[in-house]
């Protein structure tokens, strides 16, 4: 009850705002009370006046005071033009109604008192109406053709939102009057990739679509704070938030627009699934002034985009402080200078429990013992152009203790290890691959590089040239992430995979309504057209597990299984003999050079 009072009251200001971007104005109605009065007050004056043979002396100037009544009268006259011009529709009904009741009265004194003097009073009044309805009718105009400039100015003219414009100008006016709100930059992720492959005309189509699931939100105030979305440009959003009690609130109505997306867009036969990253800021919490909220806001958005994770929501400085960057950048700094950066190995399993393999996450520790994430660290090190360095480090000692490991036991299990592609990118990345497969000796058919699916197309001829070449020596690829970038099988189908890592949001999602599951396991049988192998990951729950076994998944990560784990305890995994036959699958595809 309280928020819809809030709500109602926020709505209030929204309203306002977009009307003070008009730039048709009325006086208010005391404007209009004043100028009757003193139209009233000269007109009375003028008949009193008119008829008078006093003199008024004005030191030695002997004035008549008849001749006053054209001053009086051109005074009543600017009084009806300034009703017109100021006081809209009402000044103009009311300023023709006197003008025309004078008329009889004049007649009557020209008339029955023979008053001929009022004659030229008449055609003052007549030639006053006209100009009055004149006036009018062109301010009318004017005005139409000024409301279609705000609408044009103010309105985006794809999607039918406000525009940037607008955005910004309710940016100024709740800074002006210092009401607190959240601005969130929206920005849809791969969004050029569906303009590059599908058209700017399918690209518009998913845009308005986009738009129009935003907008039913702010509309219908579903969130139950008070919403106002307006499109920046291209696949960009800005969200005003306002009526929140709470943080939380924030979140749960950015939660809203996000979860807008989860269904997929159909248009002209094809299905899109799109999501966006949200970066947002808080006035006056985060920042003072529009352009710094607004560079905040978008900071943050590029920090959720960069970190790739499956949390598309970020807020600036409680978890972007520049100090923590700076902060986090000299942990990274220390940790590849003095190659403290270390490995986990988290297993993989087929659908019956056997061992597959194990993927390499790198791990670190703060200078008094505590983890860092690799969500943290891993973008910290791309920041700082350091991401090959830590990469090859985790590289050559989780290679050195597998080809060891491979020695002395003979396993035939995976090793998979994720790529940054600023790292991929180097000219000497394939060079590094060779010697790190040489110096362990662990065989290319036993090496998968997992690179991320939205990654593979943002720099796709690069990346499927050195894929090639990779896939010729005999090293595994795998596309990590699967579902949360732009996720067109047939578009991989260029790239030469081996594997499909599906994303843990969708694992999450799978046992939550028919259609997530019918997704997931769409993908899974297209992958398998496509001669992929699927790995579920975040697999946690044995319901999840249950339906990927029903959908025929191939491969399952997951804490289920088996949490990342040091290499002695990986090393167990190995010699409790769970691992039996996936290698032979894995080698018989292989056409190892190395
Ligand atoms: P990723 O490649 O998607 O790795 C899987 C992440 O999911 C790991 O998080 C893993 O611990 C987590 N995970 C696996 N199963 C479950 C589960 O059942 N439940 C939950 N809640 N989580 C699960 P982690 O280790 O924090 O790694 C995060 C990301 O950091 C990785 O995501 C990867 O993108 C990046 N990363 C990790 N190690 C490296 C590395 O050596 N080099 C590069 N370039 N990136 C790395
Ligand atoms: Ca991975
Ligand atoms: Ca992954």
């Amino acid at each position: 009850m309280l928020m819809d009072k809030n709500v109602r009251k926020e709505n209030r200001i929204l309203e306002k705002t977009l009307d003070s971007l008009e730039v048709r104005r009325q006086a208010p109605l005391y404007v209009f009370i004043l100028l009757l009065i003193l139209y009233v007050v000269t007109s009375l004056t003028i008949s009193m006046v008119a008829g008078s043979d006093k003199v008024m002396i004005l030191g030695s100037v002997h004035i008549p005071l008849y001749t006053l009544a054209g001053v009086f009268s051109a005074l009543s006259n600017l009084c009806i033009i300034f009703m017109v011009i100021f006081c809209g529709k009402t000044g103009f009904v009311a300023s023709v109604i006197v003008m025309t009741l004078q008329i009889p009265m004049i007649m009557v004194g020209i008339f029955v008192r023979g008053n001929y003097t009022s004659l030229p009073g008449v055609f003052v009044d007549i030639l006053t109406i006209i100009a009055v309805v004149v006036i009018f009718y062109n301010k009318r105009k004017l005005e139409k053709y000024q409301l279609r400039l705000r609408e044009q100015a103010t309105t985006d003219t794809l999607t039918g939102l406000p525009n940037g414009f607008a955005g910004t100008e309710l940016f100024d006016e709740l800074i002006r009057h210092n009401k607190p709100f959240a601005a969130v930059h929206i920005d849809v992720n791969d969004f050029k990739s569906i303009n590059d492959t599908m058209g700017f005309s399918i690209g518009n189509k998913v845009l308005i679509a986009i738009a129009s699931r935003f907008k039913e939100i702010a509309d219908k105030g579903l969130s139950g704070t008070v919403d106002f979305i307006s499109r920046i440009n291209g696949d960009e959003f800005s969200l005003i938030i306002r009526g929140y009690r709470s943080d939380e609130d924030i979140v749960n109505t950015i939660k809203q627009y996000e979860a807008a997306l989860t269904e997929n867009i159909k248009i002209d036969g094809y299905d899109f699934f799109v999501n966006a990253s949200f970066g947002y800021a808080v006035f006056p919490d985060d920042a003072a002034d529009r352009d710094t909220l607004i560079s905040c806001s978008v900071a943050a958005m590029k920090e959720i985009k960069r970190l790739g994770s499956s949390k598309h929501i970020l807020r600036f400085f409680s978890e972007l402080k520049a100090e923590d960057h700076l902060v986090m950048d000299n942990k990274v700094r220390e940790a590849v200078e003095k190659d403290s950066v270390f490995f986990n190995l988290q297993p993989q399993y087929d659908i019956s429990h056997r061992l597959r393999g194990f993927e390499v996450l790198a791990r670190m520790k703060d200078s008094d013992g505590t983890a860092v994430s690799p969500v943290e660290f891993i973008p910290a090190a791309e920041r700082l152009g350091l991401i090959d360095v830590l990469d090859l480090e985790v590289y050559k000692k989780a290679a050195a203790f597998f080809g060891d490991l491979i020695k002395r036991t003979g396993t035939e299990a995976m090793l998979s290890i994720n790529v940054s592609v600023k790292h991929m990118m180097k000219s000497d990345f394939l060079d590094e691959i060779i010697k790190l497969l040489e110096n362990s000796g662990i065989p290319a058919w036993q090496l998968e590089i997992e690179i991320t699916e939205s990654i593979l197309i943002e720099s796709a001829e690069k990346a499927s040239g050195i894929l090639n070449k990779l896939k010729d020596m005999g090293i595994k690829i795998a596309i990590d992430d699967f579902g949360t970038g732009y996720s067109s099988l047939s578009y991989l189908n260029s790239f030469p995979s081996d594997t499909l890592k599906i994303d843990k949001s969708f694992i999450d999602k799978m046992n939550s309504g028919v259609s997530s599951q019918k997704y997931v396991e769409a993908i899974i049988s297209l992958a398998h057209v496509m001669d992929l192998k699927t790995v579920a990951e975040g697999v946690e729950t044995a319901d999840q597990l249950e339906t990927l076994r029903g959908i025929g998944c191939d491969y399952i990560q997951g804490f289920i299984w088996g949490h990342p784990l040091p290499g002695e305890e990986a090393e167990q995994l190995v010699a409790a003999g769970m691992m039996v036959t996936v290698g032979d699958m894995n080698r018989s595809s292989a056409k190892g050079k190395v």
